[in-house]
């Protein structure tokens, strides 16, 4: 077998310190990948004077696999995000984001297990008709959904429900105010949902969702939704995990697929030796089993479910009192 090149990119703010981790472990659990690593971010744009610099684009379109840290966008007119930028121009359609408690953490469910499926190139994030009038006091931005770009996202929350053994799909929309876009997503829902009778199919509505959510959290099982409503309530069930530092996220397309953590860069704790690099393992966690090697996978999340159950030198985020390195050694040592 030939050895697997994966591109790196360690990104800004925490990003170095929880990918440096990150590739620690991979090695530690025997995976044996080459690693070529790239800039993006304020990082490329100090070095390159370009957000993303055109040698970034080849790796990661050669080498397919990608593993990312945080990038940060510089604020400001004439920076479009970068996340936004990469997920269109590899067309990464779907966006996966799983939510799955540890016991030891500090969040206030036992029993949750949430993929939330994002469409993850349309909707309020196409960037189509953004203008602001010329005296400032109008602005306006157009929210595009397409019946292909749901059908795509709405089978492929499908088909990842019935290869994990999953039993319902939850469709969330606002069908009732934005009929038009919302609307055309939901009739698709309804179609797709007809093609998998043997998973449960329910719909819901956004607001409502988030309520359920916070409330009864254990109905849901995968969460299929449009590009905002799924950046939102994708951070909500990392909250019902423990916060920011337990979500991964894989971005998926044809062709290439980026694997990274849901937060930023979180410039408060930066430099800081802080940062909880779980995210990032969990992302590549989900690197291992897109890539099928799912033994390398499991023996990963049972020795982060052992550190994080154990308390054994925790962050700060998870009640303890560690820092980054010292948490990663915890995690090498049971690997
Ligand atoms: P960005 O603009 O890059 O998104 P941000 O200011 O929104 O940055 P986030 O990175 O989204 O910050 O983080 C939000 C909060 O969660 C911050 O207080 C941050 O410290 C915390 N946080 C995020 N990631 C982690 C992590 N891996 N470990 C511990 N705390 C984290
Ligand atoms: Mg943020």
């Amino acid at each position: 077998m030939t050895k697997q090149t994966i591109t790196v990119i360690p990104g800004d703010g925490i990003g170095p310190d929880i990918i440096d981790a990150t590739l620690q472990v991979l090695d530690k659990a025997g995976c044996n990948f080459d690693y070529e690593f790239a800039d993006a971010g304020l990082a490329a744009l100090e070095k390159h004077g370009e957000l993303v610099p055109e040698e970034t684009i080849s790796l990661i379109e050669k080498n397919k696999i990608t593993l990312k840290g945080p990038l940060t966008t510089p604020v400001g007119e004439g920076f479009t995000s970068i996340n936004v930028t990469l997920r269109k121009q590899f067309k990464l359609y779907a966006n996966l984001r799983p939510v799955l408690s540890f016991k030891g953490t500090k969040a206030r469910y036992e029993n949750i297990d949430i993929l939330t499926v994002r469409e993850n190139t349309q909707g309020m994030y196409s960037g189509a008709g953004q203008t602001v009038s010329e005296d400032g006091a109008k602005a306006e931005a157009m929210s595009i959904v397409t019946r292909e770009g749901a059908e795509k996202i709405l089978t492929f929350a499908y088909e990842t429900a019935r290869k994990e053994g999953r039993k319902k799909v939850t469709a969330v929309h606002k069908a009732n105010i934005l009929k038009s876009t919302s609307g055309l997503f939901l009739k698709v829902a309804r179609e797709v949902a007809q093609r998998y009778p043997e998973i449960e199919s329910t719909e819901m509505i956004v607001d409502n969702c988030c309520m359920q959510l916070v409330m009864n959290p254990e109905q849901f099982d995968v969460i299929v939704t449009t590009n905002l409503f799924g950046d939102i309530l994708s951070d909500l069930c990392a909250g019902l995990v423990g916060g920011l530092g337990m979500a991964p996220g894989a971005n998926i397309g044809e062709d290439c697929a980026i694997f990274e953590a849901v937060h930023g860069s979180a410039p408060d704790i930066a430099g800081k030796n802080l940062a909880n690099p779980t995210s990032v393992i969990l992302a590549a966690i989900q690197m291992l089993e897109y890539l099928e090697m799912t033994d390398k996978a499991e023996k990963i999340r049972n020795a982060l479910t052992e550190v994080i159950a154990s308390g054994d030198r925790t962050t700060r985020d998870l009640g303890g009192t560690h820092g980054t390195t010292d948490f990663t050694e915890a995690l090498l040592e049971r690997l």
